[in-house]
């Protein structure tokens, strides 16, 4: 019996510790499984994970999706490791990694799939976007990579889910393809659909040509009048800002304009655009006379800028006397995105005697409400508004409403885009008090609406 009992006892020591023994085996499996799909420098997945992910969602994409691949590779790795060491390349590495995993808020999946080759698929909207996210992650890699070497540049590729391959294996050999083109002029980016190459480059080069034009003052300025309807006197203008390439021709404010703010050069065509209107309202002896308001339109992205605020600040203390006449454009959305924050930036800059005008009102998010918190002067109605007016009842009636709670709230009303008779009498029925348009004259140079006013 005894001996039984020891047999059983040894028995069962066996296989207890044969089952602890393989519950650890298949613990230390799994971690090692685990560990194997996280990169351990960068904390991205690791290649083989990242193959399978694509693989599903490209899989499971609806028709409203578009994908694109982008292959991020460091130029010349060898030699920037070998001057950076061992640790401070890891820290660029991860620094690289989340500089794509923050390029963008679209949904991702990334990897670092070899050495300094980071690959990214990225969820888009539209292909649109695509250029816009490109050029921002690519200039993101290399401010990031400049920390480290300043002549470090990356090269990226770049495949479209449907016509450059529908898998993550052709995706792959299609953006490769691609970075091995970019990496040939080194620091370039190179679509696998050579056509969308051809475009970025010219969009790169009419990007470096608004550069000089800014830097050069190239940039003109035309006016457009304003009428004060129930006297039909002029009585301010908006400038406009207008730019004629030797070899592009003239390039519409609705493409540069874009343009300046995703690069940052608001705020210097901002400098430049109050410079010349200043000047040229001066040389011909207009301001204060007959023209009681200057309008200049200022971009959301300087709006939401410290230092763009800062440079406009500086410039109304140094130049009092056009300060007083000018009125400042912001656009509904520039507003939106931080209420508070502009109410202290209007705040701000109203010290000086400048006024605020809430530029195409109506077509943003803005409520009503937003004129209990900031104080503007005065709301530009959109022209779509203006334009179907006539067609339109339900817009009459909305337009009449707006014109009738501003006056109500003492702020001042501008239609904008008048093009037609009909419209501009609809507006003075409305009692409208300011408008501009085509109908009452073009933007032109201050010397044209001279002669056009007999001033
Ligand atoms: P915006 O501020 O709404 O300017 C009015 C635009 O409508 C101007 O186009 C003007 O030429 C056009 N317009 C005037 N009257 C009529 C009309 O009766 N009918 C129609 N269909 N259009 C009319 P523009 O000059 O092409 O400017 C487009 C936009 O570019 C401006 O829209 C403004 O948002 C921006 N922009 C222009 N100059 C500057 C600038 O110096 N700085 C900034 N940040 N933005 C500017
Ligand atoms: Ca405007
Ligand atoms: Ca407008």
């Amino acid at each position: 019996m005894h001996e039984l009992a020891q047999s059983f006892k040894g028995h069962f020591f066996v296989v207890v510790t044969s089952i602890m023994l393989w519950r650890l085996a298949r613990k230390n499996n799994l971690d090692l499984e685990r560990a194997s799909d996280i990169d351990s420098v960068t904390g991205l997945h690791s290649p083989s994970v990242f193959m399978r992910h694509v693989d599903t969602l490209l899989a499971s994409q609806d028709q409203q999706t578009s994908y694109v691949l982008v292959i991020v590779d460091i130029d010349g790795f060898t030699s920037l490791t070998n001057k950076l060491g061992f640790e401070r390349t890891n820290h660029l590495l991860s620094d690289m990694a989340h500089a794509i995993e923050v390029s963008t808020l679209f949904d991702k999946v990334t990897s670092r799939v070899h050495a300094d080759r980071f690959a990214c698929l990225v969820e888009l909207d539209s292909a649109s976007d695509m250029a816009l996210y490109i050029d921002r992650l690519h200039r993101e890699c290399n401010r990031h990579l400049q920390r480290y070497e300043q002549q470090a540049t990356c090269s990226i590729g770049v495949a479209l889910f449907g016509p450059d391959g529908d898998s993550a294996a052709r995706l792959m050999t299609a953006a490769t393809r691609a970075l091995n083109d970019a990496k040939k002029r080194k620091g370039a980016v190179t679509y696998h659909d050579a056509h969308l190459t051809e475009q970025a480059q010219k969009r790169r080069q009419l990007v470096s040509a608004l550069r000089v034009a800014i830097n050069n003052k190239e940039i003109e300025v035309v006016f457009q009048p304003q009428y004060r309807l129930a006297s039909g006197e002029l009585t301010g203008l908006e400038v406009l800002a207008r730019w004629t390439h030797e070899t592009y021709g003239v390039v519409p404010p609705s493409i540069f304009i874009p343009l300046a703010e995703e690069q940052g050069f608001c705020e210097d065509l901002t400098a430049l655009v109050l410079e010349k209107a200043a000047k040229r309202l001066h040389d011909n002896d207009l301001l204060g006379s007959v023209i009681q308001r200057v309008s200049v339109n200022i971009s959301a992205v300087e709006f939401n800028s410290e230092s763009a605020i800062r440079r406009i600040d500086d410039y109304l203390q140094l130049n009092p006397k056009f300060a007083r006449y000018l009125c400042l454009e912001i656009t509904e959305t520039a507003a939106l995105d931080d209420i508070l924050e502009c109410a202290r930036v209007v705040d701000i800059l109203k010290r000086h005697g400048v006024t605020f005008s809430i530029d195409d009102f109506g077509v943003g998010y803005t409520s009503l409400g937003m004129f209990n918190r900031i104080n503007v002067d005065e709301i530009k109605i959109d022209r779509s508004f203006i334009q179907s007016m006539e067609s339109d009842s339900r817009t009459k009636a909305i337009t009449a409403g707006i014109i009738d709670i501003a006056k109500r709230l003492e702020i001042n009303v501008v239609a904008e885009g008048v093009e037609t008779a009909t419209q501009l009498a609809l507006l003075k029925s409305f009692d409208c008090e300011y408008a501009q348009g085509y109908y009452l004259g073009y933007p032109a140079s201050l010397s044209d609406l001279k002669v056009a006013m007999s001033v």
